[in-house]
């Protein structure tokens, strides 16, 4: 077993809630603390453990309860049925957990907790620990929250331009579609602000994002709370593809094809594939599904489009087959690798938080497509704040077009006005690296939170 004195310093407990776009950063932070000789635990939940395709080799994996063990959350009647049963029983496994690994001489010092999963503060603070929440969206959004959660902005919102500290203007559709669908989605509005409850609280704030990148609104948020940046959180091996220590991405809810994606990307010319893909949980309607279909196609491009196989049915019939030379079509592919090839020249993105800052630090010029939540944020900064890439304009039914998708491809990647975007999407890649190399703005605040853990106040 290791020992804390000769092996590690100190030893976190990572506990992240259980989709992929949450366990990822979390997990690369967590790698970035190994590095720094701190122990991690990863504590998951059973039904996660289960169905998980890859582990990561650098953590102790433990199982807690959500008290769906058998279905995780769609076996749950509602969301809030969900959130409120996880809660019960996932604070109780989560102080059995703790108990346990004091008795094997093991104990944790801290507890970095995903604030979908507020009460990991409580159990961290009942247990005399320390307690670290790491955001996983944008500061900007985490910054909107916050105002909702604190009555100073107030729903429903009635004008139409929308003035937060820290933020730029911001419309209705540049806002999270939470606030405006909250009367009829309560609990998803509740998870999605209550995750600031603890913000001024934590020991530590973390937020997967750059100081650089979000400098206005982190120094607006200082005035409630100490926000550290510590990311963009990816493998060194893709900002700078000569560190090929970090090898493995992590812990994967899907499949990823990835030898054959490599394979069709090492055929491909420089620059001349457009990457689609809506990450681990947006669903697109049958008509927006063929209308990016038909857009792909007129493009006159290679194309690599991640249909995961819940959504398979909604491609066009045979489509596949029949745009089989120049589109691949997978369920799921090793997403920072394919940013980072060369053959990629854009990407089609539902705007995720994490889509958004990889992308953005591997310098891939974006076509924003947001569906839902943050999504719309980011696509907002990526237009016109980082100005990396370019936002589809829908119809008034809220569809974007073929033709739409054909001109915001050929925007940035061939026309003499997407020239700034190429510009900025270079400087966006040398600035993230620049953050967590040594010495960066991200790397120092690392450190800093490495030596609190390694000296605690006696
Ligand atoms: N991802 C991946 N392979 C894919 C699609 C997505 O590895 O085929 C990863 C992607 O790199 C990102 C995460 O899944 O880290 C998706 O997170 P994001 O915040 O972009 O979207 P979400 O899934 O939360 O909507």
């Amino acid at each position: 077993m290791e020992n804390r004195k000769g092996d590690y310093n100190a030893h976190c407990l990572i506990l992240p809630y259980p989709i992929q776009g949450h366990i990822n950063p979390m997990l690369q932070f967590a790698k970035r603390l190994r590095h720094k000789r701190i122990k991690i635990t990863l504590a998951v939940t059973k039904f996660l453990f289960n169905t998980m395709q890859e582990f990561p080799d650098f953590v102790s994996m433990e199982t807690i309860s959500d008290g769906f063990d058998e279905g995780g959350r769609a076996h749950a009647g509602s969301l809030d049925e969900y959130l409120e049963r996880f809660s019960l029983i996932g604070a109780k496994t989560l102080m059995e957990l703790l108990e346990k690994l004091k008795n094997l001489d093991c104990a944790i010092d801290c507890i970095i907790f995903d604030p979908f999963l507020s009460w990991g503060f409580e159990v961290a603070k009942k247990s005399g620990l320390l307690g670290a929440l790491f955001f996983t969206q944008s500061c900007a959004v985490d910054n909107i929250y916050y105002h909702v959660y604190t009555g100073k902005l107030k729903l429903p919102l009635s004008d139409s331009e929308i003035v937060i500290p820290g933020l730029p203007p911001l419309e209705p559709k540049d806002m999270p579609s939470v606030i405006y669908i909250h009367e009829s989605h309560p609990a998803a509005l509740k998870m999605l602000v209550n995750q600031v409850k603890h913000l001024g609280e934590a020991d530590w704030t973390f937020v997967n994002s750059f100081y650089e990148l979000e400098q206005e609104v982190i120094d607006s948020m200082a005035k409630f709370s100490s926000v550290k940046t510590i990311g963009p959180t990816i493998p060194s091996m893709y900002i700078d593809k000569q560190l090929q220590d970090d090898k493995e991405y992590g812990l994967s809810v899907f499949k990823p094809i990835a030898d054959a994606c490599k394979k069709w990307l090492d055929e491909r010319t420089p620059h001349s594939v457009i990457y689609v893909s809506f990450g681990s949980l947006a669903e697109l309607g049958l008509e927006q599904m063929e209308e990016l279909a038909k857009g792909l196609i007129a493009s006159n491009k290679y194309f690599l489009w991640v249909v995961r196989a819940s959504e398979e049915s909604k491609l066009p019939k045979n489509y596949a087959e029949e745009s089989s030379e120049i589109g691949l079509i997978v369920s799921w592919c090793p997403q920072l690798e394919v940013l980072a090839h060369d053959a990629v020249g854009c990407f089609i993105t539902h705007c995720g938080w994490n889509s958004t800052l990889e992308a953005l630090s591997l310098g891939v010029l974006m076509v924003a497509m947001p569906c839902w939540t943050d999504q719309s944020t980011n696509a907002k900064f990526v237009n016109d704040v980082w100005k990396t890439g370019i936002r589809t304009r829908p119809d008034e039914n809220g569809i974007v077009r073929n033709t739409e998708i054909v001109r915001c491809v050929e925007l940035v990647m061939d026309r003499d006005e997407g020239k700034e975007i190429r510009r900025n999407a270079i400087k966006w890649k040398e600035m993230a690296r620049e953050a967590v190399d040594k010495g960066g703005s991200s790397d120092t605040n690392i450190d800093e939170f490495v030596s609190a853990l390694m000296n605690p106040p006696i």
